[in-house]
């Protein structure tokens, strides 16, 4: 029974390995165009667009980062885009996208 447990558990792990690995560059967006980096009663929402913008808590999009890259506004220094970057904005109709990378702390 154990060695059947143990067996599923590393056939999950692989699996989503796979598709992990099929989804490198894809990224699900809120609706107001950042990426989920936070969250408000255990759902994902975009803290950077609360009261300010709308959709800041519903699912938007899923795009494709292949290919592109993101700014930071501050320092101007450019990056692959990359759903793992921090405070990521999709910005579909601009050359680059944005990011914040921290160079000017994180408060
Ligand atoms: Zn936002
Ligand atoms: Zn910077």
């Amino acid at each position: 029974m154990v060695n059947i447990l143990i067996m599923f558990a590393l056939n999950v792990k692989k699996l989503l390995y796979a598709i992990r690995r099929g989804d490198k560059m894809k990224i699900q967006l809120m609706k107001c165009g950042h990426k989920p980096n936070a969250t408000s009663n255990g759902k994902p929402c975009c803290v950077i667009c609360a009261g300010i913008k709308s959709g800041h808590d519903e699912f938007g999009e899923i795009i494709d980062l292949a290919n592109r890259e993101c700014k930071c506004p501050m320092c101007k220094k450019i990056v692959p885009s990359d759903k793992h970057i921090a405070f990521f904005e999709f910005k579909p109709t601009e050359k680059y996208d944005e990011h914040y990378d921290g160079c000017r702390g994180w408060d």
